[in-house]
């Protein structure tokens, strides 16, 4: 990941942190939660300046909204829709 745009700006179903198990699976009676547009994923970490999703090699993210969510280009290239979405969030 890179800037973390898409995960605070989008409104997005995401594992809930409570459903995870010690081997990375998800609890299957917790359903998917919703994330508002707006508001910091909680499995979202930031490195310096790079975003980083902590949950991103687990089995529980497997067939996620976030999973199947493809990104456009090389992983290290500008990302166009990041800066749309900050851009829409300073107005
Ligand atoms: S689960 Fe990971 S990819 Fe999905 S919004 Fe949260 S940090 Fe981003």
């Amino acid at each position: 990941m890179r800037c973390g745009g898409c995960c605070t700006y989008l409104d997005v179903a995401i594992i809930d942190p409570a459903a995870i198990r010690a081997d990375g699976t998800a609890d299957p009676s917790k359903p998917l939660i919703q994330k508002p547009a707006g508001e910091r994923c909680p499995h979202l970490a930031f490195s310096g300046e790079i975003a980083q999703c902590t949950i991103h090699h687990l089995t529980c993210y497997e067939q996620t909204p976030c999973q199947q969510f493809e990104q456009v280009g090389r992983e290290d290239d500008f990302c166009i829709l990041g800066g749309y979405l900050r851009a829409v969030s300073q107005r």
